[in-house]
């Protein structure tokens, strides 16, 4: 019996690591699919970035025809000066020139500050782009390390199934049955150790006399709590 309960946790143990090693195996898509997702807001914040700047060029770009226009209406006023016959229209083409002239030299400053605004975002954008590189790099090696884990999760998970399988034929077939119907009432571990009096499982303190019992490892038992298989553990402390 003693054998039987020996084997019966080495077998919780196989089950258990290999629940672990599932876990490992089962959340490497959604960690590679966390990778992909930085990538891609990292490219769409690019993107918007670029179009912003292609904008701004467009709007540059209205600014320069306006200053045209405002040219070609200090032409047409200078004209008018030129050919004027009488002072009010005189005064009155001058008065048109220096006002559009105002007003190409504040557009101008305009420009200016603008083109400053367009030099930074052109900047900004050389350095995503290192950014980006960087970031690609640092993503491929991460997906590298997730598929080496991986793969060796899939190498272990393998040996654990062919331990456990090798175990579980040592096991007496009633009292496996018994386990499995356990394992379907059970959360988590079935075979639970007492230690000190107390079953591991659920924390409750066994009867005395079946303490007892268990110390001599010589007969099954259940806790009277929690229905797990309980075996006696040596109180260390
Ligand atoms: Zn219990």
């Amino acid at each position: 019996m003693k054998e039987q309960i020996e084997t019966l946790i080495k077998l919780q143990k196989i089950e258990a690591e290999a629940g672990s090693v599932k876990t490992v195996i089962e959340k490497v898509p959604e960690k590679l699919q966390a990778l992909d997702t930085r990538l891609r807001e990292f490219e769409q914040a690019m993107a918007a970035e670029s179009s912003l700047l292609d904008e701004m060029n467009k709007n540059y770009r209205l600014y320069e025809s306006d200053v045209k226009e405002n040219r070609s209406q200090i032409e047409k006023s200078k004209g008018k000066l030129a050919s004027a016959e009488s002072n009010k229209v005189y005064q009155a083409a001058l008065k048109e020139i220096e006002e559009s002239e105002a007003k190409t030299s504040h557009l101008e400053d305009d420009m200016l500050e603008y083109l400053d605004s367009i030099d930074q975002a052109g900047k900004h954008i050389v350095a995503k782009k290192d950014e980006y590189s960087q970031l690609k790099a640092e993503l491929e090696r991460k997906r590298m390390a997730i598929n080496q884990e991986a793969g060796r999760a899939g190498k272990r998970l393998a040996k654990l199934d062919a331990e456990r399988q090798v175990v579980s034929k040592k096991i007496d077939p009633g009292l496996m049955k018994k386990l499995t119907k356990l394992k379907g009432i059970i959360r988590g571990s079935v075979i639970a150790p007492v230690k000190d009096a107390i079953c591991q499982g659920c924390n409750m303190n066994i009867p005395r006399q079946m303490y007892n019992d268990l110390q001599r490892l010589d007969s099954l038992k259940f806790c009277p709590h929690c229905d797990r298989m309980i075996y006696y553990m040596k109180d260390e402390g």
